[in-house]
């Protein structure tokens, strides 16, 4: 290259001084921000997206807390102590349980802050939520715009800090490194949004630049090798982590990883799944179709009933990959749609076009067009209609069983196990202190939100509202105290 006009341009930077230094504008870092500005600390926020908000523009925005003004209003008797300890029978004690207390303990604060700040909720709550492991007591609170109903409240704080010049705000600007002397953290390089070279120099670092989920690479390195399908923040490639490892931070290795069943690759190639295209299963819809892996053979008990036993065996499933597979007496009969958001034109164009979306007259045509075992899927139908024709028990043991499958077309809709929050993260004190592979915080550096791993407090399940309650609780607890300058 002759000079180098094409190539991003590596300006010498600025150099920046500042009390606090908050890598990613997100749940855990805005609180964080805000309330360290608060107090008088010169703090500098630099995130990778060009607006601050983070995950909340996506999340479902469930928080949980025990013991708030919202249950008493409606006769719920709870407590943090109730919350913790229903969090440790959910998860048979495999979460963190100092943590879990501490989160559970900071929780109610920050449902009565953003109910302060005038959070519109969601008439619903406090409810049971049952998309996931069911709390003993209905302690689940969100807005009618889900997460960004949160985000709607706590950016405005957030500006206002930035516009009083408290905040100096970064966008479009990614942590590179974190800077040294000795074994205490004294800052970072920031790569800016023109490839430039961003020197901060600051006596306490927090990470809060969520997890991995928007690295196939690093999320395989943290997940047993297993592929990532998922609809993550695209900035959230695991850079703090990374970078913390970097000089020597522990982690909490994935133990428990369990994925969502079912999602469509869209757009094709993408590895991106939206949430809102997600194919109707159990236990929201009763199947009509079987789900065959690459070899063909039936790979999931189609109405398994228990959420997590499901989603372990999905885990098991090749490269997480599965086909739902039905016929023209199934699309007919089926009472609720499969696919809720593939309406009409949608779903004809997609069977035209869509990689993920075969149809044909016949299963061998259908096995070529999906890329499945031609013999193996004609094997387990064949399998299928005959248990069911003899009044035999499914080999898996389904139970609802309505049709056979045997009248062309036949349909597949590629699926995945998909991936919404990152199991491991940084070993961290009940301070948010970053501790080294000895167990030592290493100095001036701090983390919280979904960089902890979603384990730390949820163990081996999905439990309501304990990555977004926590990330604000922890995030503002730094801010608000954590933080010595
Ligand atoms: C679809 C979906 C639904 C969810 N629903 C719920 C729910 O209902 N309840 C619940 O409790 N949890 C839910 N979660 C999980 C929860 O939303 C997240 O764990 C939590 O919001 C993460 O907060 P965080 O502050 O750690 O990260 P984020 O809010 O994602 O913020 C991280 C910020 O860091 C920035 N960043 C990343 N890398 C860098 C870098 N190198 N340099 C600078 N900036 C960087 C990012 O741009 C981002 O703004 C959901 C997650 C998803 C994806």
């Amino acid at each position: 290259m002759a000079d180098g006009a094409t190539q991003p341009r590596k300006q010498t930077g600025a150099r920046l001084d500042g009390d606090v230094l908050v890598i990613g504008a997100g749940t855990a870092g805005l609180p964080a921000a805000i309330f360290a500005a608060r107090r008088g600390g010169r703090v500098i926020v630099a995130d990778a997206a060009d607006a601050p908000g983070g995950t909340l523009r996506r999340a479902a925005g469930h928080l949980s807390a025990g013991g708030t003004r919202l249950q008493q209003e409606r006769g719920i008797d709870d407590s943090p102590e109730a919350h913790a300890a229903d969090i440790a029978r959910i998860t048979g004690g495999t979460a963190d349980p100092e943590m879990v207390a501490l989160a559970c303990e900071l929780a109610p604060a920050i449902v009565a802050w953003l109910d302060g700040l005038g959070l519109d909720w969601d008439p619903a709550c406090p409810a049971i939520l049952h998309a996931l492991e069911t709390y003993a007591v209905p302690r689940t609170y969100w807005g009618r715009k889900r997460a960004v109903s949160i985000a709607e409240v706590l950016v405005p704080l957030f500006e206002a800090e930035v516009g009083a010049g408290r905040i100096t705000f970064l966008p479009r600007t990614r942590l590179a490194a974190l800077e040294r002397q000795g074994r205490a953290v004294t800052g970072a390089r920031l790569t800016g949004p023109e490839g430039e070279e961003i020197q901060v120099r600051a006596a306490q670092v927090v990470l809060t630049s969520g997890g991995y989920t928007a690295s196939p690479e690093m999320f395989a390195e943290m997940t047993w090798g297993l592929p990532l399908y998922g609809g993550a923040e695209p900035t959230n490639t695991g850079a703090g982590l990374r970078a913390a490892m970097d000089i020597g931070a522990a982690i909490r290795p994935t133990a428990h990883f369990l994925p969502h069943v079912g999602g469509i690759e869209d757009p094709p190639g993408s590895r991106r799944v939206a949430r809102a295209d997600n194919p109707a299963l159990m236990p929201a819809r009763l199947p009509w179709e079987v789900y065959v892996d690459r070899t063909g053979a039936r790979c999931l008990r189609e109405d398994e009933p228990d959420r997590v036993t499901q989603q372990r065996a999905m885990t098991r499933v090749p490269e997480m990959t599965f086909w739902i597979v039905w016929d023209a007496a199934a699309a007919r009969s089926a009472q609720s749609p499969l696919l809720p958001s593939w309406d009409g034109p949608r779903l004809e164009a997609a069977w035209n076009v869509h990689p993920s979306f075969s149809r044909a007259d016949n299963l061998e045509a259908l096995a070529e067009q999906a890329g499945i075992d031609a013999q193996g899927l004609r094997e387990s139908i064949a399998a299928y209609n005959a248990a069911l024709a003899e009044g035999r028990p499914d080999p898996l043991g389904r139970e609802h069983r309505p049709l056979p499958l045997a009248e062309p077309p036949f349909f597949a809709v590629r699926n995945h196990g998909t991936t919404a929050t990152a199991s491991g993260g940084l070993k961290v004190d009940r301070d948010c202190r970053v501790l080294d592979t000895e167990g030592a915080p290493i100095p001036g550096l701090w983390a919280a939100g979904e960089i902890l791993g979603r384990e730390l407090l949820s163990g081996n399940a999905f439990v309501g509202g304990m990555s977004i309650t926590p990330a604000l609780a922890f995030g503002r607890r730094l801010g608000e105290t954590g933080l010595v300058w």
